[in-house]
Formats: C-alpha cells, sequence, structure tokens
C-alpha cells in the first residue's frame, strides 16, 4: 500500500542536501552557535522579505508572540483580543504576560477571526490584538488596525502560518505594528529545531525584543532590563538563509496544488478553502470541512493517507484554560469548526499521483464513482 504523509520534511531535504549540509558545516568550523554573523545577515534577508525594517530573530514562534507583547506593553490585568481557533501558543503568550485572552469567533469561510465581533469586546483594559493568519491566508488586515487606531491598540500579527503570504499587495509581517513568525520544522519555512522572529518598522519594539530576547544585555554583563534567553541559534540560522532562498518557489508549488485539490474534489461534499479576493494565501496547511469528519479521517488513514485536524479543540474548552471560566457556547463557529476540519496533505514536494490518490479515496469515501 503506498502512504502519503501529511508533510514530508524528508523530500525537502533530498532537494537540497548539499546546500544545507554546507550551510551547517559553515556554523561548525567556525563554532560561532550564538549570535554568530548567520543570524545578522539572516535577520537583514528575513526583513527585507518581510518587507520591514527590522527582524529580530528569537528561539520559537511562542518567544516571538511573549516578547513582542512585553514590547507592546502587555501587563498583568490586561486584556489581548485573539481566536479561539489557533494553536494554543498565542493563547499562551498573552497569559505569560499575566492578562487575559479575549476570544472573539472566527467566519466560517477563512476560519480567521471575524473583525465585526472585535469593537464590542474592548475594554479600558484592552492592550492588543492579535490576528492569526490561519492556514496561510491573511485576516482582514485594514479593518482591524481601522479599529486598532481608533482604541490605541497594539497589532500583532501571528504570522507563524504565513511566511509570503499577501495583503493587497503587502507581504504578512508589514501589516500590522509587530508580527510574530515560527520556523518549527514543519512551517512552510521551517527550521531543523526550533526558531522563530520578530518583524516591525517601528525601531523601539526591535530594539527592545532585541533585548529581551538576550537577557537585557546591551553589553556582555550589563543588563538594562530583565530580559530572556530565547535567542535564535546560529546553525538555525544558517539553515535558514539558505532555505529562504527557496521559499517562493515553494509557495508556488503549495498554491498549485491547492488549486489542483480545489478543482479534483469540486465534485465532492467537502467545504474547500477559499482564498479572498486581494489575498495570496500560502497554504501552510489545506483544510477542507465536512460534516463527516471523524469518519473521512479514520477512512484516509486506513489507505495510508496522512491527515490532521487543526484544531480539533477550540482554546476556550481547552482543559488548560478551564481556570478562566469561559462559557462553552460563545464561540459558535469555532467549535463547528473545530468539529469539521481536516486538513489533507500538503506540502511542496506532494506528486501529482499523490493528489489524485487522495481524491479518488474521498471520492469513494462519498461514494462518487465518475469523477
Ligand atoms: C506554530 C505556531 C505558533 C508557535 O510557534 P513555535 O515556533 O512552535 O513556538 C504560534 N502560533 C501559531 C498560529 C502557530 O501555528
Amino acid at each position: 500500500m503506498q502512504s502519503i504523509p501529511l508533510v514530508d520534511l524528508k523530500a525537502q531535504y533530498k532537494s537540497m542536501k548539499s546546500e544545507i549540509d554546507a550551510a551547517i558545516q559553515r556554523v561548525v568550523d567556525n563554532t560561532t552557535f550564538i549570535l554568530g554573523e548567520e543570524v545578522q545577515s539572516f535577520e537583514r534577508m528575513f526583513a527585507e522579505y518581510c518587507q520591514t525594517k527590522y527582524c529580530v530573530g528569537v528561539a520559537s514562534g511562542t518567544a516571538a508572540l511573549h516578547l513582542s507583547l512585553i514590547a507592546g506593553g502587555v501587563r498583568n490585568g490586561d486584556e489581548v483580543i485573539t481566536s479561539p481557533f489557533t494553536f494554543i501558543a498565542t493563547a499562551e503568550a498573552i497569559t505569560h504576560c499575566g492578562a487575559r485572552p479575549v476570544f472573539i469567533d472566527i467566519e466560517s469561510k477563512t476560519m480567521n477571526i471575524n473583525h465585526q465581533n472585535i469593537e464590542k469586546l474592548i475594554t479600558r483594559r484592552t492592550k492588543a490584538i492579535i490576528p492569526v493568519h490561519l492556514f496561510g491566508q491573511p485576516c482582514n488586515m485594514n479593518e482591524i488596525n481601522e479599529i486598532a487606531d481608533k482604541y490605541g491598540l497594539v497589532v500583532i500579527e501571528d504570522a507563524a502560518q504565513a511566511h509570503g503570504a499577501e495583503y493587497k499587495g503587502k507581504r504578512v509581517g508589514s501589516l500590522g505594528d509587530i508580527a510574530c513568525f515560527s520556523f518549527y520544522p514543519g512551517k512552510n519555512l521551517g527550521a531543523y529545531g526550533d526558531g522563530g522572529a520578530v518583524v516591525t518598522n517601528h525601531d523601539h519594539f526591535a530594539q527592545t525584543i532585541a533585548k529581551l530576547r538576550n537577557h537585557g544585555r546591551e553589553e556582555k554583563y550589563k543588563h538594562e532590563i530583565v530580559g530572556f534567553g530565547e535567542r535564535l541559534d546560529t546553525l538555525q540560522a544558517s539553515i535558514l538563509e539558505t532555505k529562504l532562498l527557496h521559499l517562493d518557489a515553494w509557495t508556488e508549488s503549495r498554491r498549485r496544488i491547492a488549486r489542483k485539490y480545489n478543482k479534483m474534489l469540486s465534485h465532492t461534499p467537502l467545504d474547500l478553502p477559499t482564498e479572498l479576493p486581494g489575498n495570496c494565501h500560502v497554504y501552510h496547511l489545506y483544510v477542507v470541512r465536512t460534516a463527516q469528519r471523524d469518519d473521512l479521517v479514520t477512512y484516509l488513514e486506513e489507505r495510508g493517507i496522512g491527515v490532521g485536524i487543526h484544531y480539533p479543540i477550540p482554546l476556550h474548552v481547552q482543559p488548560a484554560y478551564h481556570y478562566l471560566k469561559y462559557r462553552q457556547q460563545e464561540f459558535p463557529q469555532a467549535v463547528k469548526a473545530a468539529a469539521e476540519v481536516v486538513s489533507l496533505p500538503m506540502f511542496p514536494e506532494l506528486k501529482d499521483e499523490a493528489i489524485s490518490f487522495v481524491v479518488e479515496q474521498i471520492s469513494k469515501f462519498f461514494k462518487i464513482n465518475d469523477y
């Protein structure tokens, strides 16, 4: 039986083995493992890629969010508005500042936050909004920024799934005040371990985050503020620099695969992803919806197809957040999405035959014979 994984990191390594090996060897030869020159050169490259002035490499996407919230002035007792339908790291970063994640429901088509719900949730304590560009699709940033301007809120993009995505011709990362990226291995730009970055056009945010990631340092043993050990390491930066040169080609490939799935699955009852006008979606995940999700997942897994559920439990009903006493039925769209979503195999090296096999099995599941 053939087996088709959800994500295949080995295929990508094989396609550029000598480049990656050389990038690793360079750092090993120099032994500049912490804040070596590759960190700075990657930061310059990635800032340019995101159309921003600054990039600060950090240890993970979670660290990027946490340090951005601190730099953005979020403190004990504050509130930060975000999505209940995202990876928990978005909310954890808020919680670790002593602030409360104030969730807003999502819109069913994109599964991004519904900006129409934001304004009624703003209180005196609200300090920031974290729009999450879920699955690689940018949020309605014009509307979100307008509300943030009106109430003096900091906008922190969670772009962990959206490297290179565009909104009205502008790159994700340049759309709010600060933006956070993850280089977790499976992300569209992935390291060989943990990694992350913050990008911004604001000098003071960049400077503060650069200090926070490195124990609040200005000089080796002079610590201006109380910081963290959350640096991007040189080996990861060197690998990321090499991989960044391929990112646009990988994105093009992801978009081609998505178009192919869209066309080939159009005869099935599945709800397919939509790309909003003005958006360039980068398909970190290709997520479809069906009320028969659990049966479909079992069926595909039995046939060697790797699928995922992003995400099965919305954040407001996670055991970790029981103490915050959210109401179970508060976010009906997020609850519905959690019951219906399934992520199909998606990675730049996915072959046409594999796509056909996935489509064939889905058609069989829905008992469609002539597709
Ligand atoms: C992956 C991810 C994060 C966390 O990134 P790490 O690098 O794993 O810490 C945060 N938010 C979203 C939406 C993510 O997908």
